[in-house]
């Protein structure tokens, strides 16, 4: 007990947290690092920009993890994650156990400190960061391991095991959580160069023996459980691919003996193979599946569970912010505990909260009855618990009927329903919904009207968010200045926008969405069936995160939404004005969205709304119209099998916005990504006039892609400058660009424009690049 008396002078306020609470069979997989209200964001760019020292950062790293770890032991969970903290990603935390600094970072040797660690997240002055990307099909991205044949891997950060003795210095006994060793080699990409000649799979033997000195010290400081993070199992994996579990499970069986060890697999079903291999893996005690995106395991867990294993429930959503219905749940853990046994069924989530907002509690702006139906992070955790309460013959009797009051009121909430939307988005399903005339013949009734030159050039649509412009939105919201006097700002520079354009001699024109903060928040807003959270934030990458609307109902469209600023805009200039929206599957993508319906049945209400716009904008004197998707591919299901029903609804859905307006009318469509190769299909059969992508590293097999693609046609815009980066691209290398695309696309379908929206960049870079893509389009166009 002396130990127990020892002062830990971090933790003042928590240190005498000590529980009497029984815990049940119940278990969280990971939990939002990021604090309720972003504590972690503002100390980590406070730490970044020099403003406070590595030990302010540390204190509030230390100060979330303690109240974490202090909110799941009070509500009784019995396997408490640790190890589920990151200052920026826990892919990167991986790369620091296992010593893999690439060298251009200059690491040599001892412990990873947060200056190696954070130039390999953020890049440093000399040396850019590491590749990041999306984390399987969630809004999270991860800094992307680089390996090669010849790095040695070394024991390189301990920060499991000191978490997992930071907790238990605490008094909570935790679940220390590491990526698994396959996940970890499959998450990776080769070093440059290196690509063809090996296989990631073959470092297995490499990075074992680190694990194996992990596992080590884990046992040592006291843990009992270990979980290895494995999600890849929910991929379509080869069989040489399941191998690699196979033989890395049982390489490390001797160091685990002792331990109880947990796969977790989380994010889809799984399948029959991956669920074989996953359940005869040697020295395994017990799984995580998710069982709320993986309603095809269940049948897989029906049909087989290996005796004397425990099966981890993933039954509460760790992505949506919709609070469970609990009773249906129960019915499902019943039937499971008769499967696999009493003593053997745990309740969990369905993976790592982290996608997910983080405390309800701080939402004091949202409406009564909607927040009775949501449960973020912290509330999740309290489900989880309730229910393996339940199951263990305690069942709280009066949170479990507030639960089903909410559930029913969420059912026939007149909210919810709106019937003649419901109508209208199920007279939509399996009907083909396209403009009559095809895109050649719609692209030269176009050309008529607007007269365009060959290489138009335009823009993608907004321009610099200046400090001025975002006070005058903050201020209107907050009612401190009139409509009359933000309408006036916002025109005032919509003219300036208009002005400076036709001073770089702009073809076709933007507005430059001075009214909008986000593509999606914007419209969201004015459509029914949304909500908004003050604090519903969810991590997208380090310290950035983002705060999805929610959409709770049927999704229709009480007013124009843009018609005002798009008609004002085209007032002021003979150009082409675009009008300027954001497409029902982006909409749908960066929502939190219903779970009540399928997301195709959400996504074609949107489309019905957008489509009301659309027609708005075309009545109103607007010829070229922009639908951007900007965010059609990450859609993307993550089993394959699943891909060709989503592509369809999906561009179904953007088809049906647009489906209406006359031959004369060009309907433009933007996306910020450039793999397009495997869904070139889906993107033709958008059937836009025009399609502006994202093409900085003028990626020409991209563009042949497109040529191939089945004769298109359309008008396409494929980025000819990085609009990422403040530098300033010189007319010639503009022009070299547009000359490589002519090798390889036909001049009368090119369209001249930037990568993605001029928003996050200066009016001082903008304008000269801007000069600089007209100028050499003027070039090319005299050459021709
Ligand atoms: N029209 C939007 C803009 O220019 C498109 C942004 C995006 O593609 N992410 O800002
Ligand atoms: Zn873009």
């Amino acid at each position: 007990w002396l130990s127990f008396l020892l002062p830990i002078p971090s933790f003042p306020k928590l240190f005498s947290f000590r529980f009497s609470v029984l815990t049940m069979a119940s278990h969280i997989v990971g939990y939002p690092r990021v604090g309720p209200k972003r504590e972690l964001k503002f100390a980590l760019e406070s730490f970044w920009d020099g403003k406070s020292s590595a030990e302010d950062l540390q204190q509030v790293a230390a100060d979330l993890r303690a109240s974490i770890w202090k909110q799941m032991a009070e509500a009784g969970i019995k396997y408490i994650p640790s190890n589920t903290f990151s200052y920026y990603d826990q892919v990167l935390d991986t790369t620091a156990m296992l010593g893999a600094v690439p060298p251009r970072y200059g690491w040599n040797g001892g412990e990873i400190g947060f200056d190696v660690y954070f130039s390999m997240a953020r890049g440093n002055a000399t040396v850019p960061a590491m590749e990041m990307t999306k984390f399987f099909d969630t809004n999270y991205h991860y800094i992307v391991p680089e390996l090669s044949p010849e790095i040695k891997f070394s024991y390189a950060s301990h920060k499991a095991v000191e978490e997992f003795k930071e907790a238990k210095a605490l008094g909570v006994h935790t679940v220390p959580v590491l990526v698994g060793p396959v996940s970890y080699l499959l998450l990776s990409k080769p070093t440059k160069g290196v690509e063809k000649s090996f296989s990631l799979l073959s470092l297995i033997g490499n990075i074992l023996p680190i694990y194996k000195e992990v596992v080590a010290e884990l046992k040592a400081a006291g843990a009992d459980w270990i979980q290895f993070d494995e999600p890849t199992l929910v991929k379509d994996l080869d069989a040489h691919q399941l191998q690699a579990f196979t033989h890395a499970y049982s390489e490390l069986e001797s160091s685990l003996s002792g331990l109880n060890v947990l796969i977790a697999t989380y994010f889809a079903d799984i399948t029959a193979a991956a669920f074989k291999t996953l359940t005869s893996l040697k020295g395994v005690a017990g799984y995580t599946f998710d069982l709320v995106r993986g309603t095809k395991t269940l049948d897989l867990i029906k049909g087989g569970f290996p005796s004397g294993k425990y099966l981890f429930a993933g039954v509460v959503d760790g992505r949506n912010i919709w609070a469970n219905d609990l009773a249906s749940s129960l019915s499902t853990l019943e039937a499971l505990e008769g499967i696999v046994g009493k003593d053997k069924l745990v309740v969990s989530t369905s993976c790592s909260l982290l996608h997910t907002a983080v405390d309800l509690v701080n939402e004091t702006k949202l409406d009564k009855e909607i927040k009775s139906w949501l449960a973020f992070a912290a509330q999740k955790v309290v489900e989880v618990n309730a229910l393996a309460k339940a199951l263990a013959g305690q069942k709280d009797e009066a949170f479990f009927s507030a639960n089903a009051a909410a559930q029913a009121s969420r059912r026939s909430s007149p909210r919810v329903t709106n019937e003649a939307v419901q109508k209208a988005a199920a007279g939509l399903k399996g009907s083909d919904h396209r403009r009559a005339t095809n895109v050649s013949a719609r692209l030269d009734a176009q050309q008529k009207k607007l007269n365009l030159p060959v290489l138009p050039t335009t823009t993608i649509g907004s321009f610099p968010q200046t400090i001025d412009l975002r006070r005058v939105r903050r201020e209107y919201k907050a009612k401190k200045i009139s409509e009359e006097e933000y309408v006036k700002a916002i025109k005032k520079e919509i003219n300036k926008v208009v002005k400076l354009q036709e001073e770089l001699d702009i073809d076709v024109l933007v507005h430059g969405e001075p009214e909008r903060n986000d593509m999606v928040e914007y419209f969201g807003e004015q459509l029914s069936g949304f909500a908004f959270t003050v604090n519903g934030w969810v991590q997208s990458y380090g310290s950035r995160c983002v705060k999805p609307p929610i959409i709770y109902g049927d999704v229709s469209r009480p007013k124009p939404m843009t018609v005002f600023w798009s008609s004002y805009a085209q007032s002021t200039t003979k150009r082409p004005m675009k009008g300027m929206l954001t497409g029902p599957v982006t909409i749908l993508n960066w929502s939190f969205v219903r779970n009540d319906q399928p997301r195709s049945e959400t996504c074609y209400q949107i489309a019905l709304a957008i489509k009301d716009e659309v027609e708005d904008l075309e009545r109103a004197g607007i010829t070229v119209i922009q639908i951007d998707e900007a965010a059609l591919r990450e859609g993307l299901p993550l089993r394959k099998s699943e891909g060709a029903f989503y592509l369809e609804w999906a561009v179904h859905s953007f088809r049906i916005t647009n489906c209406g307006v006359q031959d004369t009318t060009q309907i433009h469509t933007h996306m910020c990504y450039s793999h397009f190769n495997d869904i070139i299909h889906s993107i033709i059969d958008m059937d836009a006039d025009v399609i502006t992508i994202e093409n900085s590293r003028s990626d020409e097999k991209l563009l042949s892609v497109f040529r191939e693609g089945v004769k298109y046609g359309a008008g396409i815009g494929p980025g000819v400058y990085d609009i990422h980066s403040p530098r300033i691209p010189p007319t010639e290398e503009i022009a070299d660009r547009i000359n490589k695309m002519l090798a390889v696309l036909e001049s009368n379908i090119l369209w001249v424009n930037p990568d993605c929206g001029l928003k996050t960049r200066k009016y001082a870079e903008v304008k000269p690049a801007l000069s600089n893509m007209v100028a050499a389009a003027k070039l090319l166009r005299s050459q021709l």
